[in-house]
C-alpha cells in the first residue's frame, strides 16, 4: 500500500490548479513583503534580533510570564481557564456554551482551534458553529481543513468558490469575486447578529496589563469579539509578550511577514468585558489558555519552534510547500495536520508525536528559505534536522509507537544505498582540490549541453521542463572563479568604496531600547497619516472645527443617507450631531443593523501606518466603526502621532475595555488572492481631521 504522504505528494504535484494557486501566493506575499520591510524604522535584521530575543526570554521564562499574565487578566475581568490538553480545551468551551444555553457560535480564524479539533466536538455536542473568516467559512462548507496557515482556501481557484456556494447557499454561479464575497457577507451578517457564543484566537496576550491582542483584516474578529454576549478566546501558552514595547515590535513584523501590509486592517486591543455605561462589546469574556504539548516542546531540542508567532512566511517561502501545499503534509494514517509547511513540520511532530508526524521533516530541501523568511528567525533547517534525526523528547504519552523504537527515514544506519554511494564518491571528489575543480568544470559543461539555449546541442528530452519550473539556469562560471574575481575587484577598490556590511547584535529584552527618532514636525506628521490613509483606500479632509459639521452633512447628503449610528456628543465636536439632527439626519448610539454610516471621534492617529486609534468606552459604541458600511471619524492633528510605539504608551489607552487600532477599510484577497474591499467591517473609511 502506498505511503498516504507520498500518495497526497503525488495528487498535488499532479494537480496543476493547485500550483498555478500556491505560485501565485507566494510570489505575491514575498513581493509584498519585501516592498513592506522597505518602511520599517530600523534595518531588518536588527528587529529580527529583537524579536528572536523577545521570543526566547519568554520561552525561557513561560512559567513566570504566564503567572503575571494570568493574574493581571484576571484582574482585568476576564475568566481564566487553563486547559492541558485539547479535551480539556474542548470541554472547556461546551461547559461556556452549555451554562449560556447557547446554540450558534460564531468563530473567526484560530489555529489552536483546528489544533483541537474544536469544531467537530461542538457539532457532535449539536452546535452549530460558523466559521467567519471568508477562507475558512469557504473550506468549511467544503468540509476541509485549512491549506495555510494564514490563507486556508488558497489551494481553491474561483469557480471552486463559485461552485460551493451555489451548492451550499444556492447562489446563482458567478466567478465574480466581488459578488462572492458580497455573498459571504450577507450569509455572515446574520451569524454575528444571532450568534450567542464568539470563539476567537488570540495573537499575543501581553504579560505586564493581561490584554489580548487580535489581529484580523476582514473585521470578523472585531466581530465575534464585540457582538455576542459571550466572547471566547483560545491562545497557546506560548503566545505570551512581556510588555507593550514588545507588542510593538511584533506588529512592525507580523502584517509585514503575513501579508506585507504596515498593519492589519484591525488590531484589537482587549482588557476585559464591557464596561458599566458601555452599550456594546461582549459581557463575559473567556480566556483559555491551551498547552497541549507546548511545555513537553519547550523541554525538548525542538524549544525553539515555540518562538513562532504563525506569520505564515515560512509557508509562502519554502520551495516544497510551493509544490505540494497544506493538505500534502499528513501524518502516517493519512490525517491532514493543522500545521503544514517549514514550522508545521516541527511543531507537528512536537505536538502531535514524531510517530505520527516525524515524516514530515522530510518534505524539505533544508534550502534555507524558511529561517531566512522567519521575522523571529527561528532557525528552522536546524529544527528540521532535529525531528529528522528523531531528536524529539516526550513522545511517551502518545503511546502511538507502543514502545518501540522511532526509526526515521534519515536517521544513522538507514541511509539508502544509492545515496550513501553519491555521498561517498561526492567525499572522495571534495577531498582533492584538483578533483573538485575538474568536477565543477565538468558539470558546467554538461549542463550547459543539456540547457535548452545551447545553440549547438538540444537533447529532444531535456527540452526546457525545468525553466518553466524552480530549476534555476546553470551559471555561465564556477562558483570559484566567479569568487576568484570578486576578490579582485574588492582589492582593486578604494577603502571607501567598500560595500558596508551591517553589523547586527542580537540585544537581549532588557538591552536599551532604540535611540529615540526625532519627532516630525506636526505638518509632516498630517501629511505622512494622509498619504498612508489614501494607500490603504481611506479619504483625509484638513478642515476647521466650525466647517465639521458642514463637511459631514454634505457627505452623508451626497449617500443618500438619513439616519447614523454615532458616539455621543460629549465624545464629538462640539454642535456636530446638533447640526446633523436639524438637517433632519436621525442619530442612534446603539447599533441599528440597517444604518449604513457610522460616526465616531478618535482618540489618535498613527502616521506611519495611517491608523486609528478608538478605545471604547461610555457614549463610544464600538459598533459605530464595525457595523456600517461607512465610517465618519474625527481626528484632531495634535493627536497625531508618528510611531505605534508612542500611541501604546497613551493613559486612556490602558484605561478602555477594548481599542480598535484601525488601518483603512476592511479588506480580504481570500479568493486568489484578489484584493475585495468591505468583507465585514465598513468599506469606506473617511477621515477629517480637526485643525
Ligand atoms: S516559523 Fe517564522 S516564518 Fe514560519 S510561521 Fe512561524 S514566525 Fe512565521
Amino acid at each position: 500500500m502506498t505511503d498516504p504522504f507520498i500518495a497526497h505528494i503525488r495528487n498535488a504535484l499532479a494537480n496543476p490548479g493547485l500550483q498555478a494557486a500556491l505560485d501565485s501566493n507566494a510570489e505575491r506575499r514575498l513581493s509584498a513583503l519585501q516592498q513592506a520591510c522597505v518602511s520599517l524604522p530600523e534595518d531588518l535584521q536588527v528587529m529580527r534580533d529583537r524579536a528572536h530575543a523577545v521570543r526566547a526570554e519568554v520561552i525561557s521564562n513561560l512559567d513566570s510570564y504566564l503567572t503575571q499574565f494570568i493574574k493581571n487578566a484576571s484582574d482585568n475581568d476576564l475568566i481564566v481557564h487553563q486547559a492541558s490538553n485539547s479535551d480539556q480545551a474542548v470541554q472547556i468551551v461546551l461547559e461556556i456554551s452549555k451554562q449560556h444555553s447557547a446554540k450558534l457560535i460564531a468563530k473567526s480564524k484560530s489555529m489552536v482551534s483546528e489544533e483541537i479539533h474544536l469544531n467537530q466536538a461542538l457539532e457532535k455536542a449539536g452546535l452549530q458553529v460558523i466559521e467567519t473568516d471568508l477562507g475558512e467559512f469557504i473550506i468549511q462548507l467544503r468540509g476541509e481543513p485549512p491549506s495555510h496557515i494564514i490563507t486556508p482556501a488558497v489551494h481553491l481557484r474561483r469557480g471552486d468558490v463559485a461552485e460551493i456556494f451555489q451548492e451550499k447557499l444556492g447562489l446563482p454561479y458567478t466567478e465574480d469575486i466581488s459578488a462572492l464575497t458580497a455573498a459571504a457577507r450577507n450569509v455572515l451578517r446574520e451569524t454575528f447578529l444571532k450568534a450567542d457564543v464568539g470563539i476567537s484566537g488570540v495573537n499575543f496576550g501581553i504579560a505586564e496589563n493581561g490584554m489580548l491582542c487580535l489581529v484580523t483584516n476582514e473585521g470578523n474578529g472585531r466581530m465575534v469579539s464585540t457582538l455576542p454576549q459571550v466572547h471566547i478566546a483560545l491562545m497557546g501558552i506560548e503566545r505570551i509578550l512581556p510588555t507593550l514595547d514588545d507588542l510593538a515590535l511584533m506588529l512592525y513584523l507580523l502584517p509585514r511577514s503575513a501579508t506585507g501590509q504596515k498593519l492589519t486592517v484591525y488590531t484589537s486591543l482587549i482588557q476585559g468585558p464591557r464596561r458599566e455605561g458601555e452599550i456594546d462589546g461582549s459581557q463575559e469574556r473567556h480566556l483559555i489558555l491551551v498547552d497541549n504539548g507546548r511545555r513537553r516542546i519547550r523541554s525538548s531540542p525542538l524549544a525553539e519552534s515555540l518562538h513562532c508567532i504563525r506569520c505564515g512566511a515560512c509557508l509562502n517561502a519554502c520551495p516544497v510547500f510551493r509544490e505540494i501545499g497544506g493538505h500534502a503534509y499528513v501524518g502516517v494514517g493519512g490525517q491532514i495536520t493543522a500545521y503544514p509547511g517549514p514550522i508545521g513540520s516541527v511543531v507537528s511532530p512536537g505536538l502531535f508525536g514524531g510517530a505520527d508526524f516525524g515524516q514530515l521533516a522530510r518534505a524539505s530541501s533544508l534550502c534555507g528559505a524558511c529561517k531566512e523568511a522567519c521575522p523571529v528567525d527561528i532557525d528552522l533547517p536546524k529544527l528540521l534536522l532535529r525531528v529528522r534525526a528523531g531528536l524529539i523528547e516526550g513522545d511517551e504519552p502518545f503511546g502511538a509507537n507502543n514502545g518501540a523504537e522511532q526509526v526515521y527515514p534519515s536517521a544513522p544506519g538507514h541511509v539508502p544505498g544509492g545515496l550513501r554511494l553519491g555521498l561517498s564518491l561526492y567525499a572522495w571528489i571534495a577531498a582533492s582540490p584538483w578533483r573538485f575543480t575538474a568536477a565543477q568544470r565538468l558539470a558546467g559543461v554538461v549542463s550547459r549541453m543539456f540547457s535548452p539555449y545551447s545553440s549547438w546541442m538540444r537533447l529532444p528530452s531535456f527540452t526546457g521542463w525545468g525553466y518553466s519550473r524552480d530549476i534555476p539556469r546553470p551559471s555561465t562560471m564556477t562558483f570559484r572563479r566567479w569568487f576568484s574575481k570578486e576578490m579582485q575587484a574588492l582589492e582593486i577598490a578604494e577603502p571607501s568604496e567598500l560595500p558596508l556590511i551591517p553589523v547586527s547584535t542580537a540585544p537581549s529584552p532588557s538591552s536599551p531600547a532604540p535611540p529615540p527618532i526625532s519627532p516630525l514636525p506636526s505638518r509632516l506628521l498630517i501629511e505622512r497619516f494622509e498619504t498612508e490613509l489614501i494607500t490603504l483606500g481611506g479619504t483625509f479632509k484638513l478642515c476647521l472645527e466650525n466647517h465639521i459639521p458642514q463637511l459631514i452633512l454634505e457627505l452623508l447628503q451626497e449617500q443618500g443617507v438619513s439616519a447614523i449610528q454615532a458616539w455621543e456628543d460629549a465624545e464629538l465636536p462640539a454642535g456636530l450631531l446638533a447640526t446633523l439632527r436639524a438637517a433632519g439626519i436621525h442619530v442612534s448610539h446603539k447599533p441599528v443593523p440597517s444604518i449604513q454610516v457610522g460616526l465616531t471621534g478618535a482618540l489618535a492617529g498613527v502616521a506611519e501606518t495611517g491608523t486609528l486609534v478608538l478605545p471604547s468606552g461610555a457614549g463610544r459604541p464600538q459598533t459605530a466603526s464595525l457595523l456600517p458600511e461607512v465610517h465618519i471619524a474625527v481626528l484632531k492633528t495634535e493627536d497625531i502621532y508618528e510611531t505605534l510605539l508612542e500611541v501604546l504608551e497613551l493613559r486612556e489607552l490602558h484605561q478602555a475595555s477594548a481599542v480598535d487600532l484601525i488601518s483603512g477599510p476592511s479588506r480580504t484577497a481570500d479568493i486568489e488572492m484578489t484584493l475585495t474591499i468591505g468583507v465585514h467591517g465598513p468599506r469606506e473609511v473617511h477621515v477629517f481631521c480637526v485643525e
